[in-house]
């Protein structure tokens, strides 16, 4: 049975890495023996390709309506856009500053937020995207920059990203967690880390909605940043959670927050992340989404909207607030017509 009335998985990568090529350069030739600091070293240099007769035989299979397609690590915004104008009823794209962070890898140019913001103003003045994601944007160098961020450094560039998103009436993306099999550092993404960084962003601008990308959880160890993400999505109403890769007890711990509940959950599963599912028999989790390196990369599609919706499939809670999660709050945050109205529960 389908889960919900609508149902919009809202964090979708179509872009499959064509990997390769650049594996081939450095001499590897057997999948099998890839390792995910391999990978890391020739992310950002890779070119993309299309991948949604993946994507959509998933979204057939498992009664999935709509995505919402983000870019991250050497993606782009084209593909994205051009599958959004060939099937508008199945995709909403976000904006990502690819172009800036081309420039400063091939040495052209110094990474900057006013560069990002500025590219990203461009995207967003097309009327062709819905927000900006995933996750705020970032200098592609700050992997392995040899220089820490201040938190102050770091929250006046967010300030940047947060008056564009004003300007333009669309919800921002900030990112949590790591996937666990690339070495992410602190400085790539400060925010990542500190989820309540966010409280003074949302207090600055009530009027803008923001999303936790994983709202806590993407790699496995992390539900530290799961209280935390719950905590400032509590204490703030324009913050919100996105839940694809929680298993069915941290619905339930995000549910139980009465300041939380279904009204600040999204269901997003980073599609197309080649994050696999780890099954622990008998253990707390039994199933988590998270990268193990001595496994070496993942070469197939990993089914991560099955596992995902398996997870969501288990929660005993009303229809009403099961379609919230899974439809009407991202078609409400991110402005997305529906074309039957009081379908979902209203929500002030
Ligand atoms: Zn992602």
């Amino acid at each position: 049975m389908k889960l919900g009335r609508f149902v919009i998985d809202t964090h979708v990568h179509v872009q499959r890495h064509a990997a390769g090529p650049e594996f081939k350069k450095l001499g590897l030739k057997d999948p099998k023996k890839i390792q995910y600091k391999d990978l890391a070293k020739v992310m950002r240099a890779m070119t993309t390709y299309d991948n949604s007769k993946r994507l959509m035989y998933d979204m057939e299979c498992y009664d999935v309506d709509m995505c919402i397609l983000c870019s991250a690590f050497g993606m782009n915004n084209d593909i994205n856009v051009e599958l959004v104008e060939k099937y508008p009823e199945k995709f909403r794209a976000l904006a990502f500053a690819r172009e800036t962070a081309d420039k400063a890898i091939a040495g052209e140019i110094e990474w900057t937020m006013e560069a990002a913001v500025e590219e990203l103003d461009r995207l967003l003045s097309t009327g062709k995207f819905i927000g900006v994601g995933e996750g705020m944007p970032s200098n592609p160098g700050g992997m392995t920059g040899g220089k820490t961020y201040t938190q102050t450094d770091r929250m006046d560039e967010l300030r940047l990203v947060m008056d564009l998103a004003r300007k333009h009436k669309v919800p921002v993306r900030v990112h949590s967690g790591t996937p666990m099999g690339y070495p992410i550092c602190y400085t790539f993404w400060p925010e990542n880390w500190h989820p309540n960084w966010i409280r003074d962003l949302a207090a600055e601008y009530p009027d803008v909605s923001i999303i936790f990308d994983h709202g806590g959880m993407q790699g496995g160890r992390w539900d530290n940043q799961v209280e935390e993400c719950i905590q400032v999505a509590a204490n703030h109403d324009n913050v919100y959670l996105e839940t694809g890769l929680y298993w069915t007890d941290l619905y339930y711990k995000a549910l139980a927050d009465p300041n939380v509940g279904p009204e600040k959950l999204m269901w997003g599963t980073d599609w197309g992340a080649s994050i696999p599912v780890q099954t622990q028999l008998g253990m707390t989790p039994q199933t988590y989404a998270a990268q193990v390196r001595k496994d070496g990369i993942v070469t197939h599609q990993v089914d991560v909207m099955g596992w995902s919706l398996k997870q969501v499939s288990r929660l005993d809670i009303s229809q009403d607030d099961m379609n919230l999660i899974l439809a009407g709050n991202a078609l409400r945050v991110y402005n997305i017509d529906f074309p039957v109205s009081r379908m979902f529960r209203i929500v002030n």
